[in-house]
């Protein structure tokens, strides 16, 4: 009989993946400023002034200049960190359901 068991049992759990503020600053990411949108020091290219914009509420990041963004934190772990989206979403404590 086939196994019919996927690769990745389980699912994503948008409600579990971290806060936008803990989440960032777990990753060394200094967020300056007040409001939704923070300031940061770009991690995707050699910045010396904060480039790095990040929305507080959804976890969003564009920088200014060299347009590295995405909508959430789970983008900007795969993006940081060169994962997929099962890796990311795992480390992240958003992957649930079977083991
Ligand atoms: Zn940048």
């Amino acid at each position: 009989m086939i196994n019919a068991k996927p690769k990745y049992a389980g699912n994503f759990s948008r409600k579990a993946l971290p806060e936008a503020i803990t989440y960032y600053e777990s990753q060394n990411i200094k967020l300056k400023g007040s409001g939704s949108w923070r300031d940061a020091i770009c991690c995707f290219h050699a910045d010396t002034k904060p480039s790095l914009r990040i929305n507080v509420e959804k976890g969003a990041y564009r920088c200014m200049v060299c347009g590295a963004h995405g909508g959430d934190v789970l983008a900007f772990h795969m993006h940081k960190h060169g994962l997929h989206f099962v890796e990311a979403c795992k480390q992240l404590g958003a992957w649930v359901g079977m083991a």
